[in-house]
């Protein structure tokens, strides 16, 4: 209605100002004046099309129902989170006790994790309106827009408190890091900055008595860019850090995400949750949305244990091409990736979960490993063999091929760069070594030796094994993939033996996640 009314007047507008000049008169000082009202109504971004815009932007993040048990994992987080919430919740003791409200709760960590849900779950449990939005919303190239859309925000977050007859409202500020960066270090600094000035001007206005409470929640991928303002204690009052789950959290999200699907008897979750270490909540919702699409399209009436597993490739590598390599290529694809295979049950015996000669995304091929559990300090001996792994697929192409080819730049790379940490952190036959003192030189030979070693290990156990390399290579060539058991099966029929002791040398005590995810995959030149 309201849309029709006004192009009726636009139209009787038009209408009136052609008759007007059919008459005779100037109207071009009138248009101008028209403009210049248009640009100055768009820099005060009081009405018009920027205030449209932030309606519909508070409309679709209005209300949830997201609870604290819908999220799998994130424990700590949600503890944290829900301590800091008692004061919404329990106001009247919180102001008899004299407690300064908390304005403001940072939720930190890798994209997917779950800090909207969190968000949205502090919402339902403390009863209150939710108003989402994100940092970017607040970017623009006119001074004042920005600062006047917070404005806007707290501003709608107490009317829509008031409107629902609830006492408090959460404000969801996703990317927070845009709006909340550190000040002067834009190009267009006004702005940034007078946008930041106005949301530490909200929090601070915050108070024990206001009657609607408001806290804000702010998420960031990249809390070490927020200006120092927007850290001190009486703005974000609470840093939770929400992080990549660790298995229990996995199996529980795994278990969320799959209770609307009717699952096969042979789907085992436990497994699941260990072979998708590193993989965010986001990364396990789009596998079992995957697994399920895979049994459709498979016209199963429940998902298997194969559809999630072929998922988990789905997710990491991309979807199946239809292009199919020519047979001596195929040849090739399939030592390499028999190759890393061996090399890695070698190494880390139990570890292949999956060989595969599939092109996928940009991939050719691939070998999955399965973490035997959640790590995160790593011995030197298991950094050597992620390098030994990464670089068996050229030593395996130049074994039984004569010649190594463009397939393993990949594989070169991330060995190059493991071998470079293995440095840095102290690991490498120099020692300890001081990134700013120390000569390129010394690095490179230091990097180098790794390499050479870890390749001529990766050969010599290779070349002892090339009876049960050409078995793999033949089973890949017909089968396309083998899971971890089969090549295991193959391998003991083949009289493989595990031929190195490992012994753990020194420890790596840096958190880390990274090196787990080697991937040696074929890519395409
Ligand atoms: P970003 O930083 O990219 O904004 P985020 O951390 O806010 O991501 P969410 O938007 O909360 O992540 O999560 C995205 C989706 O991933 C959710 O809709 C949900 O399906 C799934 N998800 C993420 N974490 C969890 C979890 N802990 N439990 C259940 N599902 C989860």
């Amino acid at each position: 209605m309201k849309q029709h009314a006004k192009e009726m007047l636009v139209g009787a507008g038009a209408g009136l100002l052609i008759y007007l000049t059919y008459l005779g008169y100037n109207l071009w000082p009138l248009v101008l004046l028209g403009i210049l009202l248009y640009f100055l109504f768009l820099n005060t971004g009081l009405r018009g099309t920027h205030q449209r815009k932030y309606v519909t932007l508070l409309g679709a993040g209005a209300r949830t129902s997201v609870d604290f048990a819908d999220i799998g994992g994130q424990d700590t987080a949600k503890r944290e989170i829900s301590e800091a919430l008692e004061f919404l919740k329990q106001h009247d003791q919180a102001r008899e006790l004299g407690i300064r409200p908390l304005k403001g709760i940072l939720l930190t960590g890798p994209p997917g994790t779950g800090k909207t849900m969190l968000a949205k779950a502090a919402a339902t449990h403390t009863d209150s309106v939710f108003i989402s939005t994100s940092g970017s919303e607040f970017i623009e190239i006119y001074a004042g827009v920005g600062a006047q859309r917070v404005r806007d925000l707290f501003k709608n977050a107490r009317e829509g408190a008031r409107k629902a007859k609830k006492s408090s409202a959460i404000v969801f500020v996703d990317e927070i890091e845009i709006l909340g960066g550190q000040r002067g270090k834009h190009s267009g600094h006004l702005e940034y900055d007078q946008t930041l000035n106005q949301l530490l001007v909200e929090m601070d206005g915050m108070g024990v008595d206001d009657p609607v409470r408001v806290l804000l929640i702010g998420a960031s991928n990249r809390a070490d860019l927020l200006d120092s303002a927007l850290m001190r204690p009486g703005r974000f009052d609470r840093i939770v850090r929400v992080d990549l789950p660790d298995r229990e959290g996995r199996r529980r999200i795994l278990d969320l995400h799959l209770s609307n699907k009717p699952l096969g008897d042979d789907i085992d979750l436990d497994r699941l949750a260990q072979v998708t270490f590193g993989f965010s909540g986001a990364h396990l919702e789009s596998v079992t949305n995957e697994a399920a699409i895979l049994a459709l399209r498979e016209g199963f009436c429940s998902l298997r244990q194969a559809h999630l597993e072929e998922a988990i490739d789905k997710v990491i590598l991309g979807e199946k091409m239809d292009r199919k390599p020519a047979i001596e290529e195929m040849k090739r694809i399939a030592i390499h990736e028999a190759g890393h295979a061996l090399m890695a049950e070698i190494a880390r015996p139990g570890s292949v979960a999956i060989v595969q000669v599939v092109a996928r995304g940009g991939t050719l091929g691939h070998v999955r490993h399965t973490p035997p559990d959640d790590r995160y300090v790593y011995e030197r001996d298991w950094l050597e063999s992620d390098i030994a792994i990464l670089l068996a697929g050229a030593v395996a192409e130049e074994l039984v091929t004569g010649g190594r080819s463009s397939g393993s730049a990949n594989d070169f790379e991330q060995a190059v760069s493991m071998a470079r940490r293995i440095v840095f952190m102290g690991l490498s036959s120099i020692g300890v070594v001081d990134r700013q003192s120390t000569s390129p030189e010394r690095i490179n030979q230091a990097v180098n030796e790794l390499l050479k070693s870890q390749e001529l290990r990766a050969h010599r156990a290779l070349d002892r094994h090339q009876a049960p390399l050409t078995k793999t290579v033949a089973v890949l060539l017909e089968q396309e993939k083998m899971g971890g058991e089969q090549l295991r099966r193959l391998l003991a029929q083949e009289g493989f033996q595990r031929p190195e002791g490992m012994v753990p040398s020194r420890r790596t005590w840096r958190k880390s996640r990274r090196s787990r995810t080697i991937s040696s995959q074929w890519q395409r030149a």
